[in-house]
């Protein structure tokens, strides 16, 4: 099955339908040279990004603990030119977040133009663990899956792109990766009580996640379900979604930068003859 991406809403997604392993066509071998292939094209359309200074793009990493986000985030910053790319992790919020609406600590770190935001974890938060936790009402989280609409579409008005990725690991994957943790003293200091009790309440984080694929896959911001089972495979498909979604920019941005060289050009030639 290909990667599902779902730029509409309304399709209901059952999530045990969806695979988390790579695909039986690709082998690790093949997918790592197609990354390491696409590591340079990722930093030539940041580079035309940045300074055509028009756009600005959002990646979204969601995933239940242990799918990869840190990973994905280490593979997809890492083509790109760190002078251009915030990456912000939201965990529970500070007494102050939450005294404000819930978009609030969001919406500051909206990418400014040319720049890349990658967020691990995000507003999504506020419609997943809080639903699972019952940490408000359900009269006003149901509210927010059009709060989230809006605001993607206003950030998409103000020419930011974004791309939303749901890392789907299986629970036996999972189980494998927390465990291995455990294992290994360099990886110990991950470990976190929490992560298996949040584990217990697998088909209640299922449920949520599958009412925002449901409810906040647009065409402004499509989800793509990453199966996630395989790192390799996983850093694969993120990488060249977040290409696909630049692409279609890079004549425009590539016109605008050739346009702005003449114009420098031309107040450089004026300069000169002033002088002259
Ligand atoms: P991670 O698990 O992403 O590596 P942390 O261990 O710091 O990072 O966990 C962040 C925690 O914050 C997660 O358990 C997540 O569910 C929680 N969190 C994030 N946003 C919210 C929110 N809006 N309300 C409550 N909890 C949240």
């Amino acid at each position: 099955m290909p990667t599902l991406v779902l730029d509409e809403p309304g399709k209901k997604i059952d999530l045990s339908d969806v695979d988390t392993d790579p695909p039986n066509n690709i082998t690790k071998e093949e997918a790592q040279e197609r990354l390491r292939a696409l590591s340079d094209e990722l930093f030539e359309l940041q580079d035309l990004l940045w300074g055509a200074r028009t756009h600005s793009m959002l990646i979204v990493l969601q995933g239940r603990d242990a799918a990869g986000k840190d990973g994905a985030i280490k593979h997809v910053a890492g083509a790109f030119n760190p002078r251009g790319i915030n990456v912000v992790s939201f965990g529970v919020p500070t007494p102050e977040e939450r005294e404000h609406d819930f978009l609030w600590r969001v919406h500051r770190h909206a990418p400014r133009k040319g720049e890349i935001a990658i967020f691990n974890r995000s507003h999504y938060e506020d419609v997943i663990v809080v639903r699972v936790h019952d940490l408000v009402p359900k009269s006003l989280w149901k509210e927010r899956f059009d709060h989230i609409n809006d605001f993607e579409e206003l950030l998409t008005e103000h020419n930011t792109i974004i791309v939303k990725f749901f890392l789907h690991i299986s629970k036996a994957e999972q189980e494998k990766r927390l465990l291995e943790r455990e294992k290994d003293p360099k990886t110990a200091w991950k470990l976190n009580a929490n992560d298996w009790k949040e584990r217990e309440k697998w088909g209640d984080f299922s449920d949520a996640y599958e009412e925002v694929l449901e409810r906040c896959s647009t065409k402004n911001g499509p989800w793509h379900i990453v199966p996630a089972d395989s790192k390799w495979y996983r850093n694969l498909v993120v990488a060249e979604a977040v290409r696909d979604a630049l692409k279609p920019h890079r004549k425009t941005w590539q016109e605008k930068l050739e346009r702005d060289g003449r114009a420098r050009e031309a107040e450089l030639a004026q300069f000169r003859a002033q002088k002259a």
